[in-house]
């Protein structure tokens, strides 16, 4: 039973392109579920057109919006305020209004993290403080994933990425948290030594290797310990190469589906004031929606 409000309470996702986005499909499942009258839409926007679209939406009475690519770092500069953690990610990916603007948040690594930690715990396991992980990649999921890591774990942290100065640099950004600095370090991937890989706890895959279109991420899997999970964030397909190639050896493999439907939690929270559960049913539903081709 869905209690009207008038007008009803209008949320969207903002991002170019903004086609393949499955927010709509996990917003409206709860809207419906938790009987809300709620509006969750797509919208294009495109890099030029972001202060004055963004002050448009707001001005249309929005409860707020999420943030897709291309726009998680440069719509920083119009908002009012940001949480410390988007400020310390360096990007934003919700948005809520209201009279005294426009307040940044970041749920990327809060969602991934509560995600990983969920399915551990399915598999009777947990977080182990004394054994690394290693996150490869130092773009936008690799910089909210580690930050969300340092914070919610005494464990150490390596950093590998492509692009060494890339990893460096997030490093330092890090380091300016000093309780982070001690558990970090950076490397090249080759530059892993056999007990970096024997010592882990997990690889969390932060590239867009393993994407449809993209070479398939290849990792010395077999070097890592037979308890050490892989976490792959991403999520077209479900089952990257990586993963097939962690589950035919019996380790626990994490596809990034899950992280897409927790980082929406505190969206919903705030735009439509619920906490929404995250359950099989709706993993179902957002699958479903993947397999159809886009909406034009
Ligand atoms: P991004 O900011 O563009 O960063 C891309 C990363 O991929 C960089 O570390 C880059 O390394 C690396 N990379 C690109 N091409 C590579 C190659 N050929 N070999 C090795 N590394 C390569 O992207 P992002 O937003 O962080 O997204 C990264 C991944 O996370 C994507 O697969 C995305 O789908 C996934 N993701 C998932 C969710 C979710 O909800 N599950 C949310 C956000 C992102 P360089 O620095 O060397 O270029």
């Amino acid at each position: 039973m869905i209690a009207p409000t008038d007008p009803p309470i209008q949320a969207g996702v903002i991002g170019d392109p903004i086609a393949h986005s499955l927010s709509p499909q996990i917003h409206t499942y709860w809207c419906r579920k938790y009987g809300i009258d709620g509006e969750y839409q797509r919208i294009h926007v495109r890099p030029h057109e972001l202060e004055y679209r963004l002050i448009a939406i707001r001005d249309q009475g929005f409860a707020g919006i999420n943030v897709t690519l291309p726009h998680k770092v440069a719509i920083r500069q119009f908002l009012n305020s940001e949480t410390d953690r988007a400020r310390a990610i360096g990007a934003v990916n919700l948005i809520t209004f209201n009279e005294t603007g426009a307040h940044g948040d970041n749920s990327d690594g809060i969602g991934a993290f509560t995600h990983l930690k969920s399915v551990l715990q399915e598999n009777d396991r947990q977080i182990a403080e004394d054994r690394p992980v290693i996150i490869y990649g130092a773009g936008g999921a690799a910089r909210a994933m580690s930050y969300q890591w340092l914070i919610s774990t005494r464990a150490p942290l390596i950093l590998i990425n492509r692009t060494r100065k890339r990893a460096n640099e997030l490093v330092s950004r890090l380091s300016e948290i000093s309780d982070f600095r001690p558990r970090l370090t950076a490397r090249a991937p080759d530059e892993l030594s056999p007990a970096d890989y024997a010592n882990a706890q997990g690889l969390i895959n932060a590239t867009v290797l393993g994407m449809h279109g993209e070479t398939p991420l290849r990792f010395q899997i077999g070097n890592l310990a037979p308890d050490a999970f892989v976490y792959d964030l991403v999520y077209t397909p479900l089952e990257t190469p990586l993963l097939a190639a962690v589950r035919a050896r019996g380790q626990l493999g994490i596809d990034g589906l899950g992280m897409l439907l927790h980082q929406a939690v505190p969206a919903f929270d705030a735009f439509f004031g619920v906490r929404p559960m995250v359950d099989e049913d709706l993993r179902a539903h957002v699958i479903a929606a993947l397999n159809r081709p886009p909406q034009l």
